[in-house]
């Protein structure tokens, strides 16, 4: 069957809200309109649909502005009893056919997708029926045979096929994490245990994530109960053994929907009384409950939504009418579609093999990424600092920082630091990168030195930007060889790479640099090859991404443009991604350079823009995008020409964008990280000529780069991969915050 053209998109949002609906509405808006379509947002999901009234409404470019930083969603969403039937869905259908609606966007969980699926097979019967009872004329019926239906999957659980993320987990993770550090600093202070309940009945992603993220010492979740009937024992000892290494606080994260081998329930009140009795201290419950839904959504939540709404608009617009509608998702940084109704059924799958105790079958429908994740809990949460393992060579083995300050590094370390004692690895830390190093600044680390580091800013090893030159490899040697080094873990950005470069490649000239090496990438510019992430990046995007609102909200009442300067050194990535998250017209990066040309344009767009009542101006630039149209001169030339009718402010956001607590992603991927470079060093160092690499991770995997490949992988003058992925998003960006193609 040839292209149907579809004339008008209906969008809603159903279910449970979550935040980033918002991002994916204002998409598909703006998708639709800049290709010629008419947009309706159907108020209160279907309950809008149903009753009509006012709750469909046409949407034009500025209907959706200023929404992106809203959680939950500004256009309601409601459970609807009456959609259910096919009454309510024949009423629904006359209300879209009014409109002259015939293709829907559904934003919901699997209940909103299903009800999207069950209307539209029924579309050409319920349109046949209402011709035929007159409420509609056979006119209004052939001018929209077919009802095109695309899903976007708005949920916190993470609990859906289709998707590797669904739109507000990464929210969600926030709440739950910054909740959990909360209890924690308190819970520290009285020597107290807390359990923490999370949401998930089917899904335990939030639980194991926050569990990794904040550093809890057990977890419980429904996918994957625990192995023994006495599991209460084994929690008990766990907590105890970890109570008696030092730590002055114990946590345990239960997902609402846990249950034991033998499927039965295990609530947060069961595990405090255990915990209670048999550990014979105070423990408290603490449900997070709905703030588990609520406030603004991440940079992370913005741009899925807007991706993926941008993308449902056009996938609409490129299918045929008996196409199997498809949900839009997101599977390794990119874009994806897989069909509806398959994904709904894996995902009831999962909560079928759970009721049915097949743990085995849930857990590996839950995917590879989710079970490893488990697995570095688990091991951490074991971990001890026990002696010698059998059958493991024991090393010595360093660990430093190197480059700037990146939010996640104290997490990397800890983690590294008890992943290689539990190896029976000795592990040493060189203070303040090459520069404490050479000075001999290195220290034996035990267990309790890097207790708290899990979610805490800045790097308590210190960094320096030095790279020994190569007159300083001698002494480098020579301190390496003191302390009887046999492994070294650099943790930091591309002066780190570098010095690793260097000693690897001389291990011909020194006997101690023939040792396994491996860098992690961490730097919030996120510049390091091999990785499409750096820990400390999503920490500071977050952290610009709420500046920016802040900024924006100073300018209620005036006519007013800001440029804001973000870090990044040449790597446009946090310029892009802010600039993507909060709305920006237009983003200055260093990849595309910025001209006389580009400033002329771009100023008049503002001109024409608060000509036709615009309020605020939002540009991004990156620190190093161009050596001559600074921030201070965009903004001056902007302010000059601007006149009365807006003025202008910059705001260099600076250091701030280094500090904070670590985001989840960020504490996350440094956990799995530390895990996979401890076991690369502790595999490597049997070799004759064991290797040098950067772990990274790409494609959804924890992939491994030879340390030799660096100097072909990076572009030297820039000091940026040569290759960089999110590129491809700029197009997505821009179109987003273009001025209104009705102007
Ligand atoms: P979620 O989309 O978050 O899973 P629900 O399961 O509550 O949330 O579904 C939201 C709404 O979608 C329901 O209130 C109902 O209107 C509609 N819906 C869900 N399942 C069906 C179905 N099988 N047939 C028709 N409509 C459905």
């Amino acid at each position: 069957m040839a292209k149907h053209q579809i004339k008008s998109i209906g969008v809603l949002t159903s279910g449970g809200d979550s935040p980033g609906m918002n991002a994916a509405v204002r998409a598909v808006v703006r998708t639709g309109i800049k290709h010629g379509l008419e947009v309706y947002a159907i108020y209160e999901g279907y309950q809008g649909m149903v009753e009509d009234g006012d709750y469909i409404r046409k949407m034009n470019w500025d209907s959706v502005g200023g929404i992106l930083h809203q959680g939950g969603t500004v256009i309601g969403t409601a459970r609807c009893a009456e959609f259910r039937t096919r009454e309510g869905r024949r009423i629904a259908a006359k209300n879209l056919i009014e409109h002259g609606i015939d293709s829907l966007i559904v934003i919901g969980g699997d209940g909103s997708l299903t009800g999207a699926n069950v209307f539209r097979q029924e579309w050409p019967e319920l349109l046949a029926e209402l011709v035929q009872a007159g409420e509609i004329t056979q006119k209004q019926a052939d001018r929209h045979p077919y009802l095109m239906l695309a899903g976007l999957v708005g949920s916190i659980d993470n609990d859906m096929f289709g998707t590797d993320m669904t739109i507000g987990a990464d929210t969600a993770l926030h709440r739950i994490t910054e909740a959990v550090d909360a209890i924690t600093s308190t819970a520290a202070s009285h020597q107290r245990t807390f359990v923490i309940e999370v949401m998930g009945r089917h899904c335990g992603y939030l639980a194991l994530m926050s569990a990794i993220a904040a550093g809890a010492n057990w977890v419980l979740i429904p996918e994957s109960p625990p192995e023994s009937d006495h599991w209460e024992d084994d929690m008990c000892q766990a907590l105890k053994a970890s109570r008696e290494t030092g730590r002055r606080h114990s946590i345990v994260i239960v997902a609402e929907g846990a249950q034991d081998r033998n499927g039965k329930e295990i609530t947060s009140e069961y595990v405090r009384s255990v915990l209670e009795e048999r550990l014979g201290e105070e423990a408290r419950v603490t449900i997070l409950g709905h703030v588990q839904r609520g406030g603004a959504p991440t940079a992370f939540d913005r741009n899925l939504g807007t991706q993926t709404g941008h993308a449902a608009v056009l996938h609409l617009l490129n299918s045929s009418p008996e196409d199997e509608p498809q949900v839009i998702g997101i599977h390794e940084n990119s874009l994806t579609t897989a069909p509806l109704m398959d994904s709904v059924r894996k995902t009831l799958q999962v909560a079928e093999k759970i009721a049915a105790k097949d743990y085995e079958a849930a857990m590996t429908l839950r995917g590879s990424s989710f079970k490893d994740a488990q697995r570095t809990f688990n091991t951490l949460v074991q971990a001890q600092p026990r002696g010698a393992v059998a059958g493991q060579k024991q090393l010595r083995i360093l660990v430093m920082n190197c480059g700037g300050p990146a939010p996640g590094m104290n997490t990397a370390v800890r983690a590294a630091v008890r992943l290689g004692m539990d190896k029976g690895h000795t592990m040493l830390a060189a203070q303040n990168g090459f520069r404490g190093l050479l000075r001999g600044d290195i220290q034996e680390m035990n267990w309790m030195s890097v207790s708290g580091w899990v979610g805490r800013g800045g790097a308590e090893l210190g960094t320096s930007r030095k790279v020994p030159r190569d007159s300083e490899m001698p002494a480098v040697a020579q301190i390496l060889e003191q302390h009887n080094i046999q492994g070294l873990l650099m943790i930091g950005g591309l002066s780190g790479y570098e010095a690793a470069y260097k000693i690897f490649m001389r291990s011909g000239d020194f006997k101690v640099f023939n040792m396994p090496i491996v860098c992690m990438p961490a730097s919030i510019n996120n510049n390091l090859p091999g990785s499409e992430h750096s820990i400390g990046a999503d920490t500071a995007l977050n952290s610009i991404a709420f500046d920016v609102d802040k900024i924006k909200q100073t300018a209620v009442a005036s006519r007013r443009c800001f440029v804001v300067e973000v870090m990044g050194r040449y790597c446009g990535y946090l310029a892009l991604m802010s600039g993507m998250a909060t709305g920006a017209e237009r983003v200055y990066m260093h990849e595309e350079g910025v001209t006389l040309a580009d400033l002329q344009k771009d100023l008049n767009n503002l001109i024409a823009g608060f000509e036709h009542n615009k309020r605020l101006g939002l540009i991004i630039r990156s620190e190093s995008a161009d050596l001559f149209y600074t921030t201070p001169f965009i903004a001056s030339l902007f302010e000059k020409e601007g006149g009365d009718l807006f003025d202008v402010r910059q705001a260099i956001l600076g250091h701030v964008q280094q500090g904070g607590a670590p985001s989840p992603f960020d504490r996350i991927q440094a956990t799995r990280m530390a895990a996979r470079c401890i076991e690369f060093l502790s595999r490597e160092a049997g070799k004759v000529s064991p290797a040098g690499a950067f772990i990274g991770l790409q494609m959804g995997q924890y992939t491994f780069t030879s340390l030799g490949d660096f100097p072909r992988m990076v572009d030297a003058e820039f000091s940026r991969p040569k290759e960089q992925w999110w590129l491809k998003l700029r197009p997505i960006a821009s179109m987003m915050s273009e001025p209104d193609p009705a102007d």
